[in-house]
């Protein structure tokens, strides 16, 4: 015996099994679906020209590799907030806000999530739309957080269940939080409309029920950051002191650099210090201070005029290609002269598409076509280019007809 012989195997990742199942095959037509990253038309990674310009400047600058400060550097921190909340944001001004850099998004859940396991003093239940993101409920289990689900996605229509939603969210109960994916919702690329992000924000404002927004795609959804941040920004102007959960993984493809932030907002500037005195003590005894490379890269990007518009270039063409995606693929189905609605495939935004399929057909398509994807039938836009889409298509046509 060792050690650790009584550690039980864990199960694997749903998402990096899929990937392990697609690269041992070898049928050349395969196709993954299951994987979260962007894709260029080529079926590559993206390095966008912005992040490569921001590197060479940074390299020139033959910046030290000295510790970060513990909530990352304030020119980081000030300009994801910005980006955020909006250049003019009020409460930006009135330095209300407690911001941090984190692990990417990851880290700003798991972060924001403890913080709330030790410092909030109201109810402790977490409510999430059915379904969400696998790794929200995960979290909340490593920390004994409750979390419950209120009706978000319409099976019958594909699109949001805005009655559900709001009846649900209505029996909520004062004091609670409720985790709102800001857009580009995973797994289902379905958001609500800007009129139903105002009704959400008032019947959440009535019930007292607390809001963190979980934004990992500003920018992916309608090519537009500003666009994108529309129910963050809403929910601020309602009077919401909200939590934001930020990444620049997708965004700015930054994946592996792990650049992200946590920002609390705390209604005056008295009790955000007193938050951000709470959260560096947090972040000390967990991994001391962040990695400083991607977080270099996004400040560059942010502060550089010419870089920012680069960037926002850069976001448009990959939210631009996989909107193109979506109408070639929803074409190609019904041009094979497949009978059903395939409507959603272009009304649902962002990286994802939950095309409705079953477990059955998804099982079919990997078995027969040799296309992977996860079994609630979600499947990764950014996987199709312009060579497989008429592949993608007609095996969907196939199994589903
Ligand atoms: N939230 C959601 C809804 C996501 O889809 C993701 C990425 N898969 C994240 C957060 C965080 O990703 P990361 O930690 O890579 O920023």
């Amino acid at each position: 015996s060792t050690w650790w012989s009584s550690v039980s195997m864990g199960p694997p990742d749903v998402i990096l099994g899929i990937t392990e199942a697609y690269k041992r095959d070898t049928d050349p037509k395969k196709v993954n679906l299951g994987v979260g990253a962007y894709r260029d038309d080529e079926g590559k990674p993206f390095i966008l020209p912005s992040v490569r310009q921001a590197e060479e400047r940074l390299h020139c600058k033959m910046l030290n590799h000295e510790y970060a400060p513990i909530g990352g550097e304030a020119g980081y921190t000030d300009l994801v907030a910005q980006l955020a909340f909006g250049e003019d944001s009020p409460v930006l001004k009135e330095k209300s806000n407690c911001t941090v850099q984190t692990l990417s998004g990851t880290g700003a859940l798991r972060l924001g999530l403890e913080f709330i396991t030790k410092h909030y003093n109201q109810t402790k239940e977490i409510w999430m739309p059915s379904p969400t993101w696998g790794n929200h409920p995960q979290i909340c289990n490593t920390l004994n957080l409750p979390h419950k689900q209120y009706r978000y996605y319409d099976k019958k229509t594909h699109g949001f269940d805005l009655c559900g939603a709001m009846e649900d969210i209505s029996k909520i109960p004062a004091g609670s939080i409720i985790l709102l994916h800001a857009c580009a919702h995973n797994p289902t690329g379905v958001d609500p409309k800007k009129e139903e992000w105002i009704q959400l924000s008032q019947v959440i404002k009535d019930k007292k029920i607390f809001p963190f927004f979980d934004m990992a795609y500003q920018g992916f959804a309608t090519g537009s950051v500003d666009n994108d941040a529309f129910a963050v920004r809403q929910f601020v102007n309602d009077g919401h002191q909200v939590m934001l959960a930020q990444s620049f993984a997708k965004n700015m493809g930054l994946y592996g650099e792990r650049a992200g932030a946590l920002t609390f907002l705390c209604g005056d500037a008295e009790s955000a210090a007193k938050v951000m005195s709470q959260v560096k003590i947090m972040i000390r005894t967990m991994y001391s201070n962040p990695p400083l490379y991607g977080a270099r890269i996004v400040q560059e990007i942010l502060s550089v005029p010419e870089l920012k518009q680069q960037w926002l270039a850069d976001v448009k063409s990959m939210a631009d290609r996989i909107i193109s995606m979506r109408q070639q693929l929803r074409a190609g189905i019904e041009g094979a002269g497949n009978k059903q609605n395939w409507q959603h495939i272009t009304d649902q935004i962002g990286m994802f598409c939950y095309t409705g399929l079953n477990a059955d057909q998804v099982a079919k398509l990997t078995k027969d076509h040799h296309i992977y994807l996860t079994k609630d039938g979600r499947i990764s836009v950014a996987g199709i280019s312009s060579k497989n889409v008429n592949y993608v298509a007609e095996a969907m046509h196939k199994v589903t007809s």
